[in-house]
């Protein structure tokens, strides 16, 4: 994927002003695409006129490889000329706020300079119509040299990359929710308009069939690339009493994978309550897929699968990772309260750089046999927890900045991937927030991306973005609430 660069001037001010537009603007390019940010940025010629401008904006819109355009304005750039191009701007926006020079030219500086560099008016004319039109964008201030700007360039970068995916992400449920479960829900075809992602339900016994076509020395070769990798328990590895579990394992993942690359799908849910004539409920081939960079929901829950599916996407090359999460239960010790999270088994092993161990234990749902799983504690530091809810009228995504921990002693029989948190600001005023919120307990964990990924991400796709972190309080949160769902009310129109 690529950003594209648009600079904004005018004839006012001769040709050779507008050939020094051009090389600055390219300069400027130059320097963004030397600093390893997630996009390559492309630069496209100077504008000048509202064809032109309407005209880019209509490629940006149809070239399926751009993901985002950055604005600049060098000189003054008359905005009633952008007014029809911004009309019909469908993709993710960054205005960018700089200027060739660093420094003022104190002992030559006279009118030309001031007149070839006056972003500091050309841009607050350009926010002026952004502003108008009620232009979703983001605004980032600076010299394109300077640390800051490039780390928010790239924050919006990795946004508009995860809104890419979801606008053109296939999500495939193997079966329907959990029965009588509410927050799993939600309205299927709003999402399509909203996120764009489009979700569909198949029998779980089309993904029986698949396995049933994979052979023997495929599933071989996959376990043995397990044993190679992880640490994979005497029973089940190569001559042990349980290997055929493994094999089996391995099966499912081959099927899954096979089944996702059919229906071009990068996200996927499962249901232990609707396994067909599965043998296993899937486990460590659902752990294997995540850390591939599928999204997945258990239970049918497809809301939080698009946000596994986003947060890796937008995460792609930086350290840590990305999985589904549960609150599961608490540790309330007065001074030393946190979360322990987990699944029935489906935590992504990109939550940790340890290697896992993969192990077989009886499941206590689900009425299948004993399902392979990887079992791992998650690294310390710093991540984010993020739900999404269909609050009836519009989506609403709750974030709460978290700080994972070292579980405070072992815990030798609990068979999963697991992660232990603390919340910000505390434990209990997050909790209160996000039930305040009414969030889900099903969550994207990522320790990649942050806050400004998710609000961006939220930013362009119009959706409530609810944050808990070191800055709130109950009151505070509640009255944001409210003025959410005035707003987002508001914003749909009558
Ligand atoms: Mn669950």
């Amino acid at each position: 994927m690529v950003v594209w660069f648009l600079t904004g001037s005018q004839h006012l001010y001769g040709e050779e002003t507008l050939l020094q537009v051009a090389e600055d603007s390219k300069a400027i390019v130059e320097q963004l695409n030397t600093s390893h940010l997630g996009s390559e940025v492309v630069w496209k010629p100077t504008l000048t006129s509202k064809d032109a401008i309407r005209r880019i904006m209509v490629e940006a819109n149809a070239d399926d490889t751009c993901a985002g355009v950055i604005a600049w304005m060098h000189t003054f750039s008359p905005a009633k000329m952008w007014i029809a191009g911004l009309d019909i701007l469908s993709k993710p926006l960054l205005h960018l706020h700089t200027q060739a020079n660093v420094d003022l030219p104190w002992s030559t500086i006279d009118m030309d300079f001031m007149n070839l560099n006056q972003a500091a008016h050309g841009d607050r004319e350009f926010a002026y119509i952004e502003s108008r039109l009620g232009i979703a964008r983001t605004t980032v201030v600076g010299h394109v040299s300077h640390e800051l700007v490039r780390s928010q360039i790239d924050v919006w970068m990795r946004a508009a990359a995860g809104f890419h995916c979801a606008k053109n992400l296939n999500l495939v449920r193997f079966g329907d929710n959990m029965r009588n479960v509410a927050v799993t829900e939600g309205d299927k075809v709003e999402a399509e308009h909203v996120f764009g992602v489009s979700v569909n339900t198949y029998g779980v016994n089309d993904l029986v069939a698949q396995v049933a076509q994979v052979s023997e020395s495929e599933a071989r070769s996959l376990a043995q690339e397990y044993e190679d990798l992880y640490n994979v328990v005497p029973e089940l590895s190569t001559g042990g009493q349980r290997h055929e579990s493994l094999l089996y394992s391995a099966k499912l993942e081959i099927a899954l994978r096979s089944f996702l690359e059919t229906h071009q799908a990068m996200a996927f849910t499962t249901n232990f309550e609707d396994l067909g004539d599965l043998k296993q409920l899937p486990g460590m081939s659902v752990q294997r897929l995540q850390a591939a960079g599928y999204g997945f929901g258990a239970e049918g829950d497809w809301k939080t699968a698009l946000m596994v599916r986003v947060a890796k996407v937008m995460g792609e090359g930086l350290p840590g990772g990305a999985s589904l999460m549960e609150d599961y239960t608490y540790h309330l010790a007065p001074g030393k309260e946190k979360i322990l999270g987990a699944h029935m088994l489906e935590v992504c092993p990109s939550l940790t750089t340890s290697k896992p161990s993969v192990e077989i234990h009886p499941l206590g749902i689900g009425g299948k046999e004993d399902p392979v799983r990887f079992i791992f504690d998650s690294d310390p530091g710093q991540g984010i927890v993020v739900g999404l809810t269909d609050m009836r009228d519009r989506f609403r995504m709750t974030a709460n900045v978290v700080n994972l921990v070292k579980p405070d002693e072992p815990m030798p029989k609990l068979p999963v991937g697991r992660a232990m948190w603390v919340p910000e600001p505390d434990f209990y005023t997050a909790a209160a927030c996000w039930l305040t919120a009414g969030s889900s307990h099903h969550t994207v964990m990522s320790t990649a991306v942050g806050v400004d990924h998710f609000r961006e991400f939220a930013r362009m796709v119009d959706t409530e973005f609810a944050l808990i972190d070191q800055s709130t309080t109950r009151e505070s949160f509640e009255d944001r609430l409210r003025w959410n769902a005035a707003y987002h009310r508001l914003a749909r129109g009558i």
